[in-house]
């Protein structure tokens, strides 16, 4: 093969020789390919006479006979001729190449010297060194035969590369990540049919499941259908209504008669309990009724508790009237209308009062004046109380008025004179008496201030055991 030394630049590299600037500083024995040996009778020739690809270049045109160009530089035949009889090492010494010899026979050289780059053989376009054509032309060259190593179908290198990545034959992993490695082609139906991590319905519940799963969810789906372990003549039932079933529908589920809280202890299936319970219609009332009369003593006896935790035994009483001018008209209309305050304690086991307010007035104060009056009730501790009731009492009503240094309060209090029968220990009897002031405040006086606001009023009834002077 022919080849101009141009050929050899291109495809071979001189990195130290391409820039004649690095070169030019360097000395000769730097310059190493092609490398210029001084031999006894060259002795004439300079080592640096060879400096880069131009003296090459130059030197191999004179060598196919362009005497003209070279003779340029080397005017001189007999120095001409002393270079190409110089000895060289082959271009890919570097490379491993052993070849030396006159630089005249590099030329042929190259042609056979196994280092150096030929185009591949296969056209492809690449140079290749000889030495590694084989394997370029077996596993890199693009215009190499190859063969699918899963289908086992030929290509060309270059649709070779193409192939790989779409062959259908290659095992490929399942994407799930079930393990398994399934050729290309069968991933698909792997997939859908085998995989032992794809999705499937549960047949009775229908919620989605990973296969391998579906097995153990089954032992525990609710939907999966059975029959019922009465053996009644239910129809199937799916296993989560089965408690429901039994406790509720199953014939044959003994159950308990619906009086059983009353006291029937009559056990049986479901089938017989209508009978059951026709037969024993007296029987299921009577239970009932006692059953009322035990809830009537627990109501009274809880709503006597209730009353006594609800029960004021701070000795003071506020006591609030509200919607009072329909009980001011009322009173008016109807003689001896009296309003009565819830009771309340002087202490914890003192003594048991309760206060009471004639809107329209009482005895002296009849038609002009609100009467106020406390009475004393039989009380829980009335046994170990003294007698005659001795604590003074006092009666405030408020002065309402939003300016509070305008507002003046009523109060009138008494000390009990002890001969008075209203001070006796009261008999189980309620008494009907009180004591207290027949004109609390005059109805004009209730007119011109603010004792009465939001038609409401507000009266105070103080009981003081350590006061036994009047305020
Ligand atoms: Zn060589
Ligand atoms: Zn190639
Ligand atoms: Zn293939
Ligand atoms: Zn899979
Ligand atoms: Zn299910
Ligand atoms: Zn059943
Ligand atoms: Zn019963």
């Amino acid at each position: 093969m022919v080849r101009s030394l141009a050929m050899w630049t291109k495809t071979l590299s001189f990195p130290a020789r391409i820039s004649p600037n690095k070169t030019e500083k360097k000395d000769a024995s730097t310059v190493k390919s092609p490398t210029v040996t001084p031999t006894p009778s060259t002795n004439s020739l300079a080592p640096n006479c060879v400096k880069n690809n131009n003296d090459i270049n130059s030197l191999m045109n004179e060598t196919n006979g362009n005497h003209e160009f070279g003779s340029h530089i080397y005017p001189d035949p007999d120095s001409e001729k002393a270079i190409m009889s110089s000895v060289v090492y082959c271009i890919h010494h570097k490379e491993g190449c052993k070849w030396s010899d006159e630089l005249r026979k590099l030329k042929a050289h190259l042609n056979t010297c196994k280092h150096d780059a030929i185009p591949c053989t296969s056209k492809c376009g690449a140079q290749i060194p000889r030495v590694l054509m084989e394997d370029h032309l077996k596993y890199t060259c693009p215009q190499r035969r190859a063969r699918c190593e899963f289908c086992n179908k030929e290509f060309t290198g270059h649709s070779l590369e193409n192939h790989i990545g779409s062959c259908s034959y290659e095992p490929m992993y399942c994407e799930n990540k079930c393990g398994m490695k399934v050729q290309r082609r069968h991933l698909g139906q792997h997939k859908s049919t085998e995989c032992s991590k794809r999705l499937l319905p549960c047949r009775y519940c229908s919620k989605e499941f990973v296969a391998d799963t579906l097995q153990s969810h089954l032992v525990k789906c609710g939907r999966v259908p059975i029959t019922c372990p009465n053996r009644c003549d239910s129809s199937v039932l799916a296993r989560e209504e089965l408690e429901i079933h039994l406790k509720e529908e199953c014939t044959i589920s003994v159950m308990q008669c619906n009086f059983k809280d009353a006291g029937c202890r009559f056990k049986g299936p479901r089938y017989s309990m209508e009978k059951h319970l026709e037969e024993n219609c007296q029987e299921h009332l009577s239970m009932m009724c006692n059953v009322v009369t035990k809830q009537q003593h627990q109501i009274t006896s809880l709503k006597s508790a209730l009353s006594r935790l609800s029960l004021n035994y701070s000795g003071t009483l506020i006591w609030k009237i509200s919607d009072f001018s329909a009980k001011m008209t009322e009173a008016k209309n109807k003689e001896g209308m009296e309003l009565v305050s819830p009771p309340f304690y002087t202490s914890q086991y003192g003594y048991k009062l309760q206060a009471s307010l004639f809107p329209n007035g009482n005895g002296a104060g009849e038609d002009s004046h609100i009467s106020v009056y406390i009475k004393i009730l039989p009380g829980e501790y009335d046994a170990l109380l003294r007698w005659p009731f001795a604590h003074s009492v006092s009666f405030t009503i408020f002065d309402q008025s939003t300016c509070p240094e305008k507002a003046c309060n009523i109060v009138e209090s008494f000390i009990p004179d002890p001969t008075w029968k209203n001070f006796q220990r009261p008999s189980k009897e309620p008494d009907s008496l009180g004591f207290g002031f027949p004109r609390f405040v005059s109805h004009e006086m209730l007119r011109k201030r603010h004792f009465m606001k939001d038609d409401t009023l507000f009266i105070r009834v103080k009981v003081d055991p350590s006061k036994i002077v009047a305020v």
